[in-house]
């Protein structure tokens, strides 16, 4: 079960607990909810000198996806999970229609508007919006956290492959064709330096394999320049030929592999530029930040059998990670970021003209849109409960969306506030499993 976070009446952290025994401390007034999502009690007394179990907060970011977990070093337990979508291509497509709006506006038969983006200078490090969106949500939620619970430790996945363990050559021998660690780095490096692809065939979603460009039996080298990735057929069809045999019916896809081979992946660091970004905020919080590669990440993962999910993956990251994991029956939290809604005041239609009257107020009779309300509807044809995201209305009555449906015109008499709208929408279980990509 994902646990229960816990803070005492002056809001200090303490060790989460169980959600039975949660339960009871709210059923006999011990404690009252604090937060909906991640569910927290606060209790109503103060404890002085806690004694904590540390609590250690692991990353794995994804462009769209990042996984979260808590997990418990000293025990090995996981005591929350979660997986928070990213609204970075919401960013980029709003942000393309505003340039859009603008541009036209300017070229119009109107006086001259000189363009403003211009004369504006970024500061040095400045990340595209979509990015520093990322970024921030992942700061965000590490800094809910520390707030919610005894956290003493981050870990981040920081690059995809440890380009240390490509460099050393006392790991470039077989060891990678038996499952060491080192192995892992490198199936990580082909993969990204290779799309994802048979070189062969340019299959996607099948397992690839390693193969040696030019083959081991006429002295091919070992290095990672001379290997490549192939689906199971071609690689058995290639066998031991060299590359230039194997494809002399195909001289322009053989062109492209001795291209593709010739030119190294650029540097690490350089991939990853929003993750080493995200690093150096996270380091800014001031607690110890473990750094991880996506190589030991996979390797951690397929050690202890667990399933290809971000926050499996979360689990995983870091040379930290126990020996032995207890993830029974956690179910992770689905978290989307929504953000805060929109600062522009009237919507356009398709020529950029004005289409509704400037919006007043975000907030109409104390709630806002996105607010999670409970409605009882007493008489009419409405008659019910309902329980949902608000979206509100100048006029007072709101449209409320349910798990079955929206639900149009309640009045706002009816609607109690039940939690305000955080920039994120929540939801526990539907787990989605990804399709293996190795
Ligand atoms: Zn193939």
């Amino acid at each position: 079960m994902s646990q229960v976070f816990v803070v005492d009446s002056t809001k200090q952290p303490l060790n989460p607990v169980h959600p039975g025994r949660a339960r009871l401390l709210l059923r006999h007034g011990k404690a009252a909810v604090y937060r909906r999502c991640p569910f927290t009690i606060i209790l109503k007394r103060a404890v002085e000198q806690p004694s904590l179990h540390p609590l250690r907060i692991k990353v794995d970011p994804g462009s769209k996806t990042t996984g979260i977990a808590l997990v418990n070093d000293a025990s090995g337990e996981v005591v929350w999970a979660a997986e928070l979508t990213h609204r970075g291509e919401q960013i980029k497509r709003d942000l393309d229609k505003r340039r859009a709006a603008r541009r036209n506006r300017r070229q119009r038969k109107t006086r001259y508007r000189a363009p403003r983006f211009q004369n504006r200078r970024k500061r040095k490090g400045t990340l595209p919006p979509s990015l520093e969106n990322r970024i921030c949500n992942v700061v965000t939620w590490v800094c809910r956290l520390m707030r919610l619970c005894p956290i003493t430790a981050i870990s981040q996945e920081l690059v995809r492959f440890d380009t240390q363990a490509l460099e050393r050559p006392d790991i470039e021998g077989v060891e990678y064709q038996h499952g060491q660690l080192s192995g892992y780095e490198v199936k990580e490096y082909l993969l990204l330096k290779w799309n994802h692809r048979c070189a062969y065939c340019d299959a996607r979603e099948v397992p690839l394999e390693l193969d040696h460009i030019s083959p081991r039996s006429r002295n091919g080298s070992n290095r990672v320049s001379n290997l490549t990735l192939a689906c199971t057929p071609c690689n058995q069809r290639k066998s031991n030929q060299d590359v230039r045999e194997f494809l002399h019916e195909d001289p322009a896809r053989l062109a492209r592999v001795l291209a593709h081979m010739q030119a190294p992946l650029r540097d690490a660091a350089a991939v990853n530029a929003t993750r080493w970004a995200l690093y150096a905020r996270i380091r800014a919080l001031g607690l110890p930040v473990e750094g991880g590669s996506g190589g030991l990440t996979k390797y951690n993962r397929v050690m202890r059998r667990l399933d290809k999910t971000h926050w499996l993956d979360a689990v995983n990251v870091g040379r930290s990670t126990p020996a032995s994991l207890i993830i029974k029956d956690i179910v992770p939290w689905h978290i989307t970021a929504i953000g805060h809604g929109s600062r522009q005041m009237c919507r356009m239609d398709k020529y950029g003209f004005p289409r509704t009257g400037p919006k007043q107020h975000k907030r109409v009779r104390g709630f806002q849109t996105g607010d999670l309300v409970r409605a009882v509807v007493t008489s009419g044809t409405k008659q019910g409960t309902y329980v949902g995201k608000v979206a509100v209305r100048t006029r007072g009555s709101f449209n409320i969306s349910t798990t079955q449906g929206v639900v149009t015109d309640i009045h706002h008499r009816f609607c109690v506030l039940i939690a305000r709208s955080d920039g994120y929408t929540y939801q526990q279980g539907k787990e989605a499993v990804l399709p293996p990509t190795a």
